[in-house]
């Protein structure tokens, strides 16, 4: 066979037996624990930076809420800026949602503003503003620039093209050289954020969940795993598994994580979350997370669930929809988990 189709097939195919293999050998309390270190070691690591002092760069008074804007640093020699929603109507700490976006123009997608800071008054996109959807349900939030969009695509990119959508591919491959990933990267940064919302005086830090769209929900999941302390987790648009979704469809390069399917397909990853509580949402009409691949990994996760002894602790909604966030049960779903 000349052609390749085969036998990318057949590793696939051995990689994903090898899992189930090992998974019947090693007891589970075994394996979760050396599958979350193989999560963090191939994600990469990133120097800590402790010193920096988050600093306040604006507050602006909305209806119902007030959004600050904070420039934070998760390594050293990069900083980045965090939107944080704070109900008007705050008495006591409230629970905390960290809100991760997807590909697009940054955090301004998700806290109802322009490229250009700008109010959006227009129908709201596939990101649906969600950040002012959990601020106006009384949750405190906070949504980081993620690397590679917006105001943090990088200049070279910019030089070339203004209107370059994102710097993914060269922050991925220039990382990828360096033994790193983006996916590293941005979760040591969504991680920075969590830990300021968790020392916010808004802020319950015993009730900060958290909600990743699409590539915020890569970033989410990964989290999620890796920070005990997230105490609910709603992925939209990503779960799914790798075979199905970034195998069969053509996807940004920051979807692949060198090595990650020698340990574990995506849903057993997922499942690292249990058994604290999890939302999978996904739209029935999903080009690019198809909805096949997300009611096999569903399954998968629930069984996980069921194993853990919280099956009750799994929520899921397929909702009418391509790729896009409904939140019509998820929204609500997270600010009764982290209120009870
Ligand atoms: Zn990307």
């Amino acid at each position: 066979m000349w052609n390749g189709d085969s036998y990318l097939e057949k590793l696939y195919d051995e990689a994903v037996s090898r899992h189930r293999s090992q998974a019947m050998l090693e007891l589970r309390n075994e394996r979760r624990p050396k599958l979350k270190a193989a999560l963090r070691e191939a994600i990469g690591h990133f120097e800590p930076n402790p010193a920096h002092a988050p600093k306040l760069l604006e507050r602006v008074e909305c209806e119902g809420y007030i959004r600050e804007r904070v420039e934070l640093s998760a390594t050293p020699d990069l900083t980045f800026a965090a939107y944080v929603l704070i109900p008007h109507d705050a008495k006591g700490p409230l629970p905390g949602v960290l809100a991760l976006h997807g590909h697009g123009y940054g955090s301004r997608e998700i806290v109802g503003l322009l490229k250009d800071g700008s109010p959006d008054e227009a129908e709201p996109g596939i990101h649906q503003h969600f950040a002012v959807q959990l601020v106006k349900r009384g949750m405190v939030v906070i949504a980081p620039d993620v690397i590679g969009f917006g105001e943090r695509r990088l200049l070279a990119d910019l030089a070339l093209n203004p209107d370059v959508p994102s710097s993914c591919y060269n922050l991925s491959t220039q990382l990828m050289m360096l033994g790193k990933t983006l996916t590293g990267l941005r979760v040591t940064e969504a991680l920075k954020a969590f830990n300021y919302l968790a020392g916010r005086p808004e802020a319950d830090a015993n009730r900060i969940g958290l909600m990743g769209f699409s590539g915020g929900g890569l970033i989410g999941f990964a989290a999620a795993v890796l920070e005990a302390r997230i105490n609910a987790t709603v992925l939209t648009g990503f779960t799914n598994t790798f075979k199905d979704s970034i195998f069969a469809v053509h996807h940004c390069i920051d979807n692949y994580t060198p090595g990650l399917l020698a340990y574990a397909e995506l849903p057993e990853l997922i499942g690292l979350i249990a058994p604290r509580p999890l939302f999978l949402e996904s739209g029935e009409n999903d080009p690019i997370f198809p909805v096949a691949g997300f009611r096999k990994a569903a399954a998968e996760i629930q069984a996980i669930y069921d194993a853990e002894g919280a099956g009750d602790k799994l929520a899921q909604d397929v909702f009418p929809g391509a790729h896009e966030i409904s939140g019509r049960l998820s929204y609500d779903w997270l600010k009764r988990t982290l209120s009870s």
